[in-house]
């Protein structure tokens, strides 16, 4: 996608001639309907401000002539003193004097302030027609050009972007006073007022991947100096791309209706703001180009951006970090105690807890991280030491603090889900852990490449450790908790895991393949339980999503890079298996200097001696 310059402030002007009557008159309506009867001051609005002035003693109500809000707009901050009151009507008197009516009208409805999209301003009636209703101004209805005027008072209040019923209330409001002035007629205010209140949307403004242009316009800010990037002429050219922008986009939707139809929410409806949300970053990881970012579901209600903004629980999500700590002494066939204990911190105690209770006293660490065990997970962060857990986080270019603290493993401290998916980038790309990037180049107006600043890609794991993390990863995809992606229609290999965090607040899965990595969120802004998991609202988009862009990805599994070799064990000691004897032995995959020497002791020939030794000591362990 290629990408103009940056926008900061748009302003289409407009000349009054081209302005319909009917909406200057809905501006007149709703602002200042004497206008055309006052100098400048309306002694009635005054009277009317100053009694309530009186009775509250602050400037509550404005009383203010579109002359005076023009007058206060140019000249004067915005501070709410009676001296500055006093200054305002002084400036509009002198204003009236020297301007015609008609031409203070025109320089107003270029000048007023039509609400706010992120950094840019909306100001004058024709960038608020855009804005609002994607057309020109002689184009709009009267419906449009009532909400339009009735949003000046309080732009973002009445938005019908931001409170629809509001703007409604505000819309109806402004055609009564415009069928009560005579200046629409009764069938015309009957047509008006039943009609639907349809902003045209922020795309119509001219923005596609809305939240993926603020990522770039903030990093073309980091990667290009501020000299470079005022020059004119130049051409930006992205990493984004459409087809999976708008897979990303559509399978997010699909899925946030089917979670409401299941989980509806008490006061849903009540503030569009309040909804269930949800948040989708697509990338390559070699590269670590942003393929898609949606950064939330409705970017004409909240600009916020969930993906790389904001910072939540990661929940299990966390755990193949505290894996990846543990690759220089552990192997997948390792053991881990997967019986519940209670650790002791600072006067508390704290018992972690599987989300099953039936399961094994003892597994292997690909078990572990497969069904996502907690008790196991815990048990394997606190011998390689939390301090450990931390610092490869950390090289994980992870920003936001992580707490020492047991529960860390289960991933308590909160993430930019950005961040997460760079660190998933790693063990997808050989250990190699990319910069996000937004863009490509940027060419100046001759077509030379523009120098950016340094980005650093790092080697945080081998890629024999990043493998078996994937290798791992791929299990949990194929019998553990990820388990339902087949059902759901994705047959290739796949690694991924499951998230879900305490209360259910947050539900998570990121899953990979060598070509593309996406990372899905969903939750509430507030921290409202979804009452879903991780595999029930967050796996299904992840598969809608994939299932929609199979030209991305090549359904091939990775390739196993030297110094990894597969080594037939036996799960229940984490040892080599006998030749014969061995109940279930399994292959699996170790680096080089991790294969186990030993030979499995608990079966065959010494196997029921030992086991019959177990149980006696078991005898005499017994409280
Ligand atoms: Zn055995």
């Amino acid at each position: 996608m290629r990408f103009f310059g940056l926008e900061r402030e748009q302003r289409k002007l407009v000349s009054i001639k081209q302005i319909p009557p009917f909406v200057v008159h809905a501006v007149l309506a709703a602002e200042d309907a004497r206008f055309f009867q006052h100098h400048g001051l309306d002694p009635k609005g005054i009277f009317r401000a100053l009694y309530t002035n009186l009775r509250y003693g602050t400037i509550r109500q404005g009383g203010s002539t579109i002359t005076q809000q023009l007058v206060k707009n140019y000249f004067l901050s915005s501070e709410r003193t009676f001296s500055r009151k006093i200054q305002e009507i002084f400036l509009a008197i002198t204003m009236e004097v020297l301007y015609e009516k008609k031409d203070i009208l025109e320089i107003y409805l270029n000048e007023i302030y039509f609400g706010q999209k992120d950094s840019i301003a909306i100001n004058g009636i024709g960038e608020a027609a855009l804005f609002y209703y994607g057309k020109e101004v002689h184009h709009l209805t009267l419906a449009e050009a009532a909400t339009i005027g009735g949003l000046i008072r309080a732009p973002n209040l009445y938005s019908p972007y931001i409170n629809p019923s509001r703007a409604m209330v505000r819309r109806s409001a402004v055609l009564q006073s415009m069928l009560r002035r005579g200046w629409i007629t009764s069938e015309e205010f009957n047509n008006a007022i039943t009609d639907p209140l349809e902003p045209a949307g922020y795309t119509a403004y001219g923005r596609k991947a809305p939240y993926f242009i603020d990522y770039l316009t903030k990093q073309l800010e980091t990667l290009y100096s501020s000299e470079t990037l005022a020059s004119l002429g130049l051409s930006i050219y992205t990493t984004l791309n459409s087809q999976v922008q708008i897979a990303a986009e559509q399978a997010l939707e699909k899925g946030l209706s089917r979670l409401e139809t299941r989980h509806p929410r008490a006061d849903d409806g009540v503030d569009p703001t309040q909804r269930l949300q949800g948040a989708i970053l697509v990338m390559q990881p070699k590269t670590g180009y942003i393929l898609a970012m949606v950064g939330g579901r409705n970017y004409n209600q909240s600009q916020f951006n969930r993906i790389a903004q904001a910072r939540r629980q990661p929940g299990s999500v966390f755990k193949p970090l505290v894996y990846a700590a543990a690759m220089k002494s552990f192997s997948p066939a390792s053991l881990l105690s997967n019986q519940p204990r209670t650790y002791h911190l600072d006067g508390k105690t704290w018992n972690p807890r599987n989300a099953q209770t039936d399961e094994k006293e003892i597994v292997t660490m690909r078990e572990a991280l497969a069904h996502s065990l907690n008790v196991a997970t815990v048990d394997l962060a606190m011998q390689i030491g939390l301090e450990t857990v931390v610092a490869k986080a950390k090289t994980f270019r992870l920003s936001t603090p992580l707490t020492p603290f047991p529960s860390l493993a289960l991933g308590s401290s909160e993430v930019l889900p950005l961040e997460l998916a760079r660190a998933y980038c790693a063990f997808a790309a050989d250990g190699l852990l990319p910069y996000p990037l937004s863009l490509h180049e940027v060419l100046d107006e001759e077509g030379n490449i523009l120098e950016r600043r340094h980005m650093t890609i790092e080697q945080v794991l081998s890629p024999g450790e990043a493998f078996l993390i994937s290798s791992m990863l791929r299990t949990a995809v194929e019998t553990g908790t990820g388990r339902d992606l087949k059902d759901l229609g994705v047959l290739f290999p796949v690694a991924g895991k499951t998230g879900t965090t305490n209360d259910f607040k947050d539900a998570w899965f990121v899953g990979y393949t060598p070509d593309i990595l996406a990372l899905v969120w969903v939750g509430y802004d507030d921290g409202t339980p979804i009452n879903a998991s991780g595999a029930s609202a967050a796996l299904p988009i992840w598969a809608d999503l994939v299932k929609a862009i199979p030209q991305y990805h090549s359904g091939q599994w990775f390739r196993r890079p030297p110094g990894i070799i597969t080594c037939r064990i036996c799960p229940e000691t984490g040892k080599k298996a006998l030749r014969f004897g061995c109940p279930n032995p399994v292959d699996e995959v170790f680096l080089e200097e991790m294969v186990p020497q030993e030979t499995c002791d608990r079966h065959g020939k010494f196997g029921p001696f030992n086991k019959f030794m177990e149980s006696i000591k078991d005898l005499f362990n017994e409280p």
